[in-house]
């Protein structure tokens, strides 16, 4: 095959399944390897000094220091942007990593940002504090309601945030309405991806402008690695009055302007060449192979997930000792609507419910399970259960927890790529356990 691999040199458009496989990466040119090399170095020989200087003036785009690109790094971010649609990536070394660098790269102190209540636990913990230390101005609202939205929108509002699908209450956001409403006011939308990856949806194509990942999750799938990144749609107008921190000469890089410099590239520029390097969390080549590696069977995993999940939604949303299953996926759900919109594959995996017995019966239960791993994390192939008030939302207050719809018997699941009537009997077998111990409480 040679070079024709590489995806952009064919004239076809190459579906979804077939770019997971193939896209960013080619057999390598100098050994022929055909998986996709781990390029373990820090820095790169220049080929004479004149081609050094370019690099580090940025008139010539080639690898100086793994801090800021290395090539096995560079093919998991052209993969993963190919799948979103967007101009191009940057990948860090975690999915928080990659959110603080896009406040870095685009706030200043003063600016103010509205995000979604429904936020994974560490995004609101990152903005409430982090960045409001660095005097970010912050308004969460009720994501489904566009008047909050609207309502809280400010002469210094530069930036709008929300996930696809909210952790844990499994809020489907309606981008298209949300990215109208901040482009309205000049202002980009920046939509946490995580939980649907750009398999179930791609919110550059509703309108969004910058997609964040922790590939963490499903893009990895197995649990093995930390990592994050950041796509952009290349359509946003940063030289619109309002973001002078990237359309004009910048003085952390010798004057250079870099929208007026890379234009579509230009944000996606600043974030690697300033902020990448400046906050130095880049993402390891062994790491990013472990990811690539991930994408190349993301499609398959996720018809899994999906099908699964929607299989064990069902059997608790029919189960006597289940208060309230909050999957977007079930008949019942409030978001149908949306989920037929922007989630036609699926609403993911990961979803909540309320046992009945409170904590004591959540605890009960998570103790009996056999196949579900009780620990803090989710879109592993692996099924995972927690219980989010006692763990991952534990920093959160009363107030906050009860407005990301948690209660103290709300379980959270990630269900994983197992056979379903497995994970049915594990789950019906951790309620019964569930129900003997609330029996001897009775007797007590
Ligand atoms: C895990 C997670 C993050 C944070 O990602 P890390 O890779 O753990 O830094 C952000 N958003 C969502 C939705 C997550 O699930």
């Amino acid at each position: 095959m040679g070079d024709k691999s590489t995806i952009t040199t064919q004239e076809k458009s190459f579906g979804f399944h077939t770019r997971s496989v193939h896209a960013g990466s080619r057999p390598d040119p100098a050994t022929g390897a055909r998986a996709l090399p781990i390029f373990q170095t820090t820095s790169y020989v220049f080929e004479n000094s004149e081609s050094a200087a370019a690099y580090f003036n940025l008139q010539e785009y080639g690898n100086t220091y793994s801090r800021i690109m290395n090539p096995t790094v560079a093919a998991f971010e052209e993969r993963l942007a190919n799948l979103d649609g967007g101009v191009g990536a940057v990948a860090f070394a975690s999915g928080l990593a990659a959110q603080s660098a896009t406040f870095f790269t685009m706030l200043n102190p003063g600016d103010h940002v509205i995000a979604s209540a429904a936020l994974y636990g560490g995004s609101v913990t990152q903005l409430k504090h982090l960045f409001r230390k660095l005097s970010v101005e912050l308004d969460f609202v009720d994501p489904d309601n566009l008047d909050a939205w609207r309502g809280a929108l400010r002469e210094n509002t530069k930036l709008l945030f929300a996930e696809t699908i909210g952790n844990p209450g499994g809020n489907v956001l309606d981008i298209q309405a949300v990215a109208d409403i901040a482009h309205a006011h000049a202002t980009p939308l920046m939509v946490d991806n995580t939980f649907a990856t750009p398999y179930l949806n791609r919110p550059l194509e509703w309108g969004a402008d910058i997609v964040v990942y922790s590939a963490t999750k499903f893009l990895g799938g197995h649990g093995t690695s930390i990592a994050g990144a950041v796509i952009e749609s290349g359509e946003f107008d940063w030289s619109n009055g309002r973001f002078p921190v990237i359309a004009e000469p910048s003085p952390a890089y010798h004057g250079l302007a870099f929208h007026e410099t890379f234009g579509t590239f230009g944000f996606l520029m600043k974030l690697r060449a300033e902020t990448l390097r400046d906050l130095g969390a880049a993402l390891s080549p062994f790491n990013a192979f472990l990811i690539a590696q991930g994408l190349e069977t993301l499609p398959l995993r996720m018809k899994q997930h999906v099908s699964n999940a929607r299989a064990v939604a069902e059997f608790l949303s029919n189960h006597q000792q289940v208060d309230r299953v909050s999957y977007p996926g079930l008949r019942s759900s409030p978001y149908l609507a949306l989920v037929d919109k922007y989630l036609p594959k699926g609403p993911g995996a990961v979803f909540c419910f309320d046992i009945v017995g409170g904590r004591a019966a959540g605890l009960a239960f998570i103790e009996s399970l056999t196949l579900f791993s009780h620990l803090a994390n989710v879109g592993d192939a692996k099924s995972l259960v927690i219980h989010p008030a006692s763990t991952t939302h534990r920093q959160l207050s009363e107030p906050e927890l009860t407005a990301a719809g948690i209660g103290p018997g709300t379980i959270r699941l990630s269900v994983g790529i197992e056979d379903s009537d497995d994970l049915i009997w594990d789950l019906a077998q951790g309620l019964e356990a569930a129900a003997a111990r609330g029996l001897e409480r009775v007797e007590d």
